[in-house]
């Protein structure tokens, strides 16, 4: 699992960035820096970061059009955005916030006060806590100790397979595309075939017997896991075959 977060700084001004790259480096983050709209879309295109910095002013494309586009599109619509702008009146305040912005940090700025804003933003977009254990079903996910059981049978799963049950059961009920899946699970790189998701649910039901039915294939959509289909037996019924 990432434990460094990235932070891709857009930023036109090689000084600026420079010392807010230093600054979020020495912090515990990894910073990747692109100096306009166009680097920024390759790098977003590559890999999701854990959050943007965006500079309003930026030559072609504006910080605040790249910040609706990127709201806009589902692969890119959740990364936590920070604008930077040395417009420091309300209207392009509340302009800058309306584009999807989850801050907003006027020019001239501490690094101190960027540092803390960039973790409150992190805070807030990561609410539940990394250790709590989850249960759905009779189907429990310790994440403290990697244990997972079904109705107290312990089941063994490899860790990709342990890191696709944790955002699944995270995220029940909601069907979630390939694409999703491997942005959220495998670390969001573009270039892992969509197929592998699939290896990876299918060894996933085999380790989980009796609870397999739970993670439920959505038909040209995804995968699902589900409360729903509750102590199903093990052997899968051809109803399911639809
Ligand atoms: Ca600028």
């Amino acid at each position: 699992m990432r434990t460094v977060p990235t932070v891709l700084l857009v930023e036109d001004e090689p000084s600026i960035a420079e010392l807010i790259a230093v600054n979020l480096r020495h912090n515990g983050f990894r910073p990747i820096w692109a100096m306009d709209s166009v680097s920024a879309q390759r790098e977003l295109d590559a890999a999701l970061p854990d959050l943007i910095l965006l500079d309003w002013m930026l030559p072609g494309e504006s910080g605040l059009t790249l910040a609706k586009r990127w709201r806009g599109h589902e692969r890119t619509k959740a990364i936590p955005l920070i604008m930077l702008t040395a417009r420091g009146d309300e209207a392009d305040r509340v302009a800058g916030l309306d584009a999807g912005a989850d801050d907003y940090i006027s020019k001239p700025f501490s690094t101190k006060e960027l540092l803390a804003r960039v973790r409150a933003v992190l805070r807030r977009r990561a609410p539940q806590a990394k250790d709590e254990a989850l249960l759905i079903s009779g189907l429990r996910l310790d994440s403290a100790t990697h244990r997972v059981s079904f109705l107290d049978q312990a089941l063994k799963l490899g860790p990709t397979e342990f890191k696709l049950l944790h955002y699944l059961m995270g995220h029940a009920e909601r069907v979630h595309s390939r694409g999703q899946l491997l942005d959220k699970v495998w670390g969001d790189h573009v270039y892992i075939e969509e197929r592998t998701v699939d290896v990876h649910v299918k060894r996933l039901r085999e380790a989980m017997g009796a609870a397999a039915a739970m993670v439920e294939t959505v038909r040209g959509a995804g995968y699902r896991l589900t409360a729903k289909p509750e102590l199903v037996p093990v052997v899968e019924a051809p109803s399911h075959i639809a």
